[in-house]
């Protein structure tokens, strides 16, 4: 089996569900007490965030890439930055490693791509959603340029993730308030929606909205699941065999 390296932490509540969707994968996959082999280094948000509000990304680049040494060293095989906001600095710290980095904005538009939609509505931080490098790196992937809700919703969205979401704040007048996002999304002409961030599945079933859903945690997760356990099948025959 191969091992997964998470760099979590940003925020945990969304690394938790990343641990819970590897573990499962593999129970799913083999059966019985099967789990992931996952190393997870898990930062201090709180200095994530002050990093980002300061705009120092630079600083940010080099936080990651050291987490990513670390998980390096310790044996993973692939390294997944578990927040979609965090991927700003990704080709930074993909160039510090020899494994590869599993990039969720690349998997999450190759997930729309095969299922024949192509003009999503992406709800995420702000800096996800007005920065730029989202759309960029969507667009070079897999060739979708994503719409994002009006300021008003953005505000809202940013909020709602902050506030509430990464602090394990989960409420009804919150979810309504979204889901009148997608559907403002829906108007404007969005043929699903990117839940872009990774606290967002802890408010909404991306399986039930009025758009189909697409849960950047789940597809980041399984893209991370199909990396490692192809080896287990082998070895595991290989024990069977010998
Ligand atoms: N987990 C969130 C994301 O996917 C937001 C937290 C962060 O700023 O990294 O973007």
């Amino acid at each position: 089996m191969k091992t997964i390296g998470l760099i979590g932490g940003m925020s945990w509540e969304s690394s938790a569900v990343y641990y819970r969707l590897l573990n499962e994968a593999a129970r799913a996959r083999f059966g019985g007490l099967a789990s992931a082999d996952v190393l997870l280094h898990s930062l201090d948000f709180s200095a994530v965030v002050a990093l980002q509000k300061a705009g120092r990304w630079d600083l940010a680049a080099d936080m990651l890439a050291a987490s990513a040494g670390k998980l390096q060293l310790a044996g993973a095989d692939c390294v997944l930055i578990c927040t979609n906001t965090m991927h700003l600095v990704a080709d930074q710290v993909a160039a510090t490693l020899s494994v590869p980095l599993i990039d969720i904005v690349a998997e999450t538009g190759a997930a729309i791509t095969a299922s024949g939609r192509h003009r999503p509505l992406l709800l995420a931080t702000r800096y996800t959603m007005e920065h730029g490098f989202y759309a960029k790196r969507m667009q070079e992937t897999s060739g979708i340029s994503p719409i994002v809700p009006n300021e008003e919703d953005r505000a809202l969205v940013h909020r709602v993730i902050f506030d509430e979401l990464c602090q394990g704040i989960v409420s009804q007048a919150s979810r309504e308030a979204m889901l009148a996002v997608v559907e403002r999304g829906r108007m404007a002409g969005a043929d699903c929606v990117i839940l872009g961030c990774t606290e967002i599945c802890l408010l909404l079933d991306p399986d039930a909205l009025v758009l189909p859903g697409f849960c950047s945690t789940r597809i980041h997760a399984d893209a991370a699941a199909r990396f490692a356990f192809p080896d287990v099948v082998r070895q595991f025959h290989d024990k069977v065999a010998a």
